[in-house]
């Protein structure tokens, strides 16, 4: 078998990999919905680019947002390469949200910063059998029209906190909490008159 050598994909990423290596010609991907909703993995290119996509064109994120400021979304960089034979694509994303604290549900924004790599394989049972030892590794199943903003917006969800909340002092709830530890206002009103 041709990949005998090859234990993991941890292993072919200290191989050098950059897409000087490739055998492929450099392909340029625009960073849009549009075209990151069917992309040709089967193509003999080695994708490469980078753009801004908003939070509204991510619907499940945007079904997660507690509201949506302009400058609200990520930035995407996509890089390429093939080796055995099969393509690998590395994902950058960074930017930002705003969800709900679950304390006070007031927004809170988070900035996220992911990076994944892919490895693209045949068939579903090569992909579950190809060996992972990192969990910002994963493999997929290759195809002519692979939803690649579907991948990153299953990212982004992954990354978020279980249960955000707004650091101590930044809350509304912890402020309503303590005004009303105060004194009541009545008594000190009275105390005054005195
Ligand atoms: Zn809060």
């Amino acid at each position: 078998m041709m990949f005998d050598n090859v234990n993991s994909l941890n292993e072919l990423q200290n191989v050098d990999r950059m897409t000087q290596n490739s055998p492929y010609p450099i392909q340029s991907l625009e960073i849009n919905p549009s075209s990151l909703l069917r992309v040709d993995m089967l193509a003999p290119v080695s994708y490469q680019g980078e753009g801004f996509i908003q939070i509204a064109d991510f619907p499940r994120l945007l079904a997660e947002s507690a509201s949506v400021s302009p400058g609200d979304g990520f930035d995407c960089q996509i890089l390429g390469w093939h080796r055995d034979g099969r393509p690998f694509m590395e994902v950058k994303i960074r930017g930002r949200i705003a969800i709900a604290c679950q304390r006070c549900l007031d927004p809170m924004a988070l900035e996220l910063e992911i990076q994944k790599t892919y490895v693209f394989l045949r068939t579903e049972v090569e992909a579950d059998q190809f060996p992972m030892d990192r969990d910002d590794e994963e493999a997929m199943v290759a195809s002519t029209h692979f939803n690649l903003l579907e991948a990153i917006e299953d990212e982004i969800l992954l990354a978020l906190p279980h249960a955000p909340k707004h650091p101590v002092g930044q809350c509304q709830l912890r402020q309503i909490g303590a005004d009303l530890e105060k004194p009541n206002p009545f008594k000190v009103l009275k105390n005054l008159k005195k």
